[in-house]
């Protein structure tokens, strides 16, 4: 039997994976844990003849769906490359990997979350002939990869707010281009103002007509896919027995949550490496310099996809672990924007690779961790976003032209979608009323 779901702040009924998916957040404002975490026989990612077919296998003990109905779905969501690259001889020494989770269609990790959660949400409201529109405030990454993660799902459009001028070139073109059933607004405002926009259409009466959604990595349905490349992972470096070390460069905590869950399946973890940037609540708690839930306020960096002051998935991963857990499994530091940047030059001087700024975040977590515990053992450090998304950063540091990706790249040439609004809810509701 699946597992069944229900608040980390202990209110309500269990729900199923289909609920908790649709629901978002428990009604208690609580975010969803399951009662039990499917154990995992080691062969099932071992011998998994691809990263979808394991998904299928691994959603088929959390979901009920039978394999047969979740295989194109999964196979469908899941259809980019995962390369594992060895990071070479360079300071940070042997046996570290880097795995590049940004070879899907906006380029960055997000992608394998938001879709496979948009396949499964669609077949849900499919079979109950409901529909949604996912509602989301972006600074960033999330929209990108919402927009196009659920773009041409039949029962689901989407709205997305992002702060006009706030958000780089590459962002903008990745956010305004031409979708299926996806509407751009470029709000005159700032990120906040966004943000606050969204939270007042949810509870709008005059919007009760329209069936709001969010697509944010509090969902149950955006965590759980992810935790499928740690498994992954284990098949390609598997076999050691006390387990390796993954480093996850982290701003709300999903992808670590995630990593978590992977752990709890079966998988040999021995530690995971909380890399954050000068958003810094989550080291300083570990190194009991900070209580739980006290978090600071958000600090713009240089690797801005993880500047969260506070994470959302603390909450979850606080009350699956249990704070003495939290001591043996998890490590974490707070990097500086001058460190992340003299990391991109070093391993890049070192080993030719090219990192994005919040994946060097993770590999100076590498190094600091190496240094201060002596261990050695192999460690994949994850690799979250495309280096081309940040063409600035990467080149002013280390001196070289912009790099670019054709995918990016083919976007200049795209019919675009957006639409300018003032910052005020009247001119979201005619939006949201108009269809
Ligand atoms: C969202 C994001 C992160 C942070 O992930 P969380 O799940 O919020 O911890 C890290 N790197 C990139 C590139 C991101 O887009």
């Amino acid at each position: 039997m699946p597992p069944r779901f229900y608040s980390t702040r202990g209110a309500g009924e269990k729900v199923s994976f289909e609920d908790a998916l649709l629901y978002g957040l428990a009604p208690d404002g609580g975010l969803y844990i399951p009662d039990a975490v499917p154990r995992l026989e080691p062969a099932l990612w071992r011998y998994a003849e691809s990263f979808a077919d394991l998904g299928v296998e691994v959603l088929s003990r959390w979901v009920d769906e039978s394999p047969k109905t979740l295989t194109p779905l999964v196979h469908d969501a899941l259809n980019f490359p995962l390369p594992l690259v060895p990071l070479g001889n360079g300071s940070l020494g042997g046996g570290v990997w880097v795995l590049e989770l940004f070879h899907g269609p906006t380029l960055s990790f997000k992608d394998v979350g938001a879709r496979l959660m948009a396949r499964l949400m669609q077949l849900f409201l499919e079979r109950r002939g409901e529909t949604r529109t996912i509602l989301v405030a972006t600074s960033g990454d999330t929209g990108s990869a919402v927009a196009d993660g659920f773009a041409g799902m039949d029962s689901i459009d989407v709205v997305l707010l992002y702060p006009q001028g706030g958000v780089s070139d590459v962002q903008e073109r990745q956010l305004v281009v031409r979708r299926d059933g996806v509407r751009a607004l470029a709000v005159e405002g700032t990120f906040d103002d966004c943000q606050h926009l969204v939270k007042e259409a949810f509870v709008d009466p005059k919007l009760s007509s329209v069936p709001l959604s969010s697509a944010n990595s509090i969902n149950i349905g955006r965590l759980l896919p992810q935790s499928l490349y740690y498994l992954w992972v284990g098949r390609e470096v598997g076999g050691y027995e006390d387990g390796i070390d993954f480093c996850v460069p982290s701003g709300n905590l999903g992808n670590l949550t995630a990593g978590v869950l992977a752990q709890r399946m079966g998988l040999g973890v021995h530690r995971f490496l909380a890399a954050h940037n000068a958003n810094d609540f989550f080291p300083r708690y570990l190194d009991k310099l900070a209580d739980a839930y006290a978090f600071g306020s958000t600090v713009a960096t240089v690797s801005n996809a993880m500047d969260v002051g506070a994470p959302s998935n603390f909450e979850r991963l606080y009350t699956l672990l249990g704070r003495e857990t939290f001591e043996g499994l998890l490590w974490g530091v707070s990097v500086p924007d001058e460190v992340t940047k003299e990391r991109i030059k070093r391993v890049y001087d070192e080993t030719g690779y090219v990192a994005c700024p919040h994946t060097a975040v993770g590999l100076e977590a590498v190094a600091r961790y190496r240094e201060e515990t002596g261990d050695v053992r192999p460690v994949v450090s994850l690799a979250t976003a495309h280096p081309a998304k940040f063409p600035e950063v990467v080149s002013e540091t280390l001196n070289i032209a912009p790099p670019t990706v054709e995918a990016l790249e083919a976007l200049r040439g795209c019919e675009t979608n957006v639409q300018s609004i003032a910052p005020d809810l009247a001119a979201l509701r005619e939006v949201l009323l108009s269809g």
